[in-house]
């Protein structure tokens, strides 16, 4: 990403990872961070074999940061994100991969957290391997289901801890937003 964070900003992302009840929510940042997905690009230097251009048709080279993040057809994903988080929290978290990728911000660790993004960002995140080796990438629909999703795993952790203030208090913005509905299945 040629990006250098210094030693307190890597501290900082790795207490964020940490200070998480999911399970699947840590797995799914160090698997990015330590770059756990073979991306074409580093499939062919391994193997000799396959090509190295985005399985996405775009005609760029696929390496990793170009899979995760500029490959135009990621862009656009990562646009919508955005864009709904702003509309979410009013917070213009900015199109930027060290944000988005590596929760790279310059809030506390609780604040950031009470904001909903950090969950809002893990979950435009864990969608990315869900659509590996695929043409298409993940749509509003399933980034607003896997947000459900993780929303109802936080609601029940908080309600056998008897916190559910501070369930509301992470995600009452979410609960108001009506994009929680908005793809309900009848
Ligand atoms: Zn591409």
């Amino acid at each position: 990403m040629e990006v250098v964070l210094d030693e307190d900003k890597q501290k900082k992302i790795f207490r964020l990872i940490h200070k998480n009840v999911s399970m699947r929510e840590v797995e799914i940042n160090y698997k990015c961070l330590t770059r756990w997905h073979i991306t074409p690009s580093i499939e062919h230097k391994m193997s000799g074999e396959n090509s190295k251009m985005c399985w996405r048709g775009c005609g760029e080279m696929g390496t990793v940061f170009h899979i995760w993040w500029e490959c135009p057809k990621i862009q656009a994903f990562w646009k919508t994100i955005v864009k709904l988080i702003k509309i979410i929290t009013g917070n213009d978290i900015g199109l930027d991969p060290t944000i988005c990728l590596l929760h790279n911000v310059e809030t506390s660790v609780n604040k950031y957290k009470e904001s909903g993004v950090w969950y809002y960002l893990n979950a435009a995140k864990g969608l990315i391997p869900k659509f590996w080796q695929k043409t298409e990438v993940p749509k509003e629909e399933d980034w607003v289901n896997r947000v459900n999703q993780i929303g109802r795993m936080e609601k029940l952790y908080h309600m056998q801890e008897d916190r559910m203030r501070v369930y509301y208090m992470k995600w009452e913005k979410w609960e108001k937003s009506g994009l929680k509905e908005k793809y309900r299945k009848l």
